[in-house]
């Protein structure tokens, strides 16, 4: 690893305003920076042809060696190249539930607002993969506001969930906008934001963007973060000013190989959270999105990994392990089950049945 060379690129002009900190983007930057092989270069040219990277300086200041966790996760890799047959561009099938651009409609009662697809960071498993990138997908205001009709228009739909993208990657202005137009729906009880911002970018977390946050709804925000490092000193001090304004924040993590697939590391990422007030809500399997299988964890070492932590670690940090059932067929757990087939014993937290009597059955 070296860093000898200049933090400060030259400012890109996709770069969306309010956009503080650089990101590292092109070849010739990660090869600089000692983070690809130069002989890899048009391979990764290929990479970039499809997939869009940027490595912001909260994360770069992270990364010890390319092939580390903090690495994998945002430093393009020949291996995206190789597609298996399984995997699919739409993995979840959100193109399907959109009845207008920027809303993802699969249950009763909630709905995805797209207002963007720029991410602080382009991780390299997203199953949103094709669609997601620094020219990406703005909505414009037509389209906002014809979501925003679309929401008005259904009281059964009591959650919106901004989502993209990463809405933190708003001007604070436009994210008031928003913010100011689903409050302004009477039925939608709760706002839920999911980003990466306060890891992967941290001083977006301004006091004007956590001002446009600001709603007499219940609001919930959901950050990303896969590895207990990403919790750096400025993440936290991000997630502190967010808390302090009355927001719980929740953790979602995917399983990833190479970055959380021991004990002591998803232990790690866990831990993390709860000591940062994050409690973890779901630990995702990962979507067959193209070129992502380097990254596959069966299910069955997921649910050991989950045993191996269980009684021994506090409830606290305990998530509920999901699959987006490929197709568009919705999330369902799939963690360890402790009940016996015949519903009449128990696994213990140290793994030995336990017969069940009448007193609880
Ligand atoms: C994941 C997802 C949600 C949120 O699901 P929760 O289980 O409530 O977190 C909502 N809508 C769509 C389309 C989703 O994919
Ligand atoms: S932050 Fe989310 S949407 Fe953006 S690249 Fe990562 S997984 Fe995809």
């Amino acid at each position: 690893m070296q860093y000898s060379q200049p933090m400060d690129r030259p400012v890109n002009p996709q770069s969306p305003a309010g956009d503080r900190a650089t990101p590292l983007r092109h070849r010739d930057d990660l090869i600089a920076h000692g983070l690809v092989r130069p002989e890899d270069g048009p391979l990764l040219d290929e990479v970039a042809a499809r997939y869009a990277t940027a490595i912001p300086p909260a994360f770069l200041s992270l990364i010890e060696t390319p092939d580390d966790p903090i690495g994998l996760q945002v430093i393009p890799s020949p291996a995206e190249l190789t597609i298996a047959p399984h995997e699919r561009v739409d993995p979840i099938g959100d193109d399907a539930l959109s009845p207008v651009p920027g809303i993802v409609h699969r249950y009763a009662d909630r709905a995805l607002l797209k207002p963007l697809l720029i991410c602080p960071l382009y991780c390299r498993f997203c199953f949103r993969r094709e669609h997601v990138g620094p020219e990406g997908g703005l909505l414009s205001d037509d389209d906002l506001n014809q979501a925003f009709d679309w929401l008005r228009a259904r009281p059964a739909i009591r959650e919106v969930i901004l989502t993209g993208g990463d809405p933190l990657m708003l001007s604070p202005r436009r994210l008031r906008r928003i913010m100011d137009a689903l409050t302004a729906i009477p039925h939608l009880e709760t706002i839920r934001l999911h980003s990466r911002v306060p890891m992967a970018a941290p001083d977006r977390m301004t006091s004007e963007m956590l001002d446009a946050l600001e709603t007499d709804r219940a609001f919930w925000m959901v950050v990303h973060a896969n590895h207990a490092r990403e919790f750096s000193e400025a993440a936290r001090a991000a997630l502190r000013a967010i808390q302090r304004r009355g927001i719980p924040v929740l953790g979602q993590s995917v399983l990833l190989r190479g970055v959380n697939d021991s004990v002591p590391a998803l232990e790690g990422l866990l831990r993390a959270m709860v000591t940062a007030r994050v409690k973890p809500y779901y630990l995702h399997q990962l979507d067959p999105a193209p070129g992502t299988a380097h990254f596959h964890v069966p299910i069955h070492e997921g649910r050991a990994l989950l045993e191996a932590l269980r009684g021994r670690v506090t409830g606290l940090a305990w998530p509920t392990y999901v699959l987006d059932i490929p197709g568009g067929h919705g999330k369902v757990p799939i963690g360890p089950d402790y009940i016996g087939p015949a519903g009449d014993s128990v696994r213990d937290p140290n793994g030995v049945r336990r017969t069940l009597g009448g007193d609880v059955l």
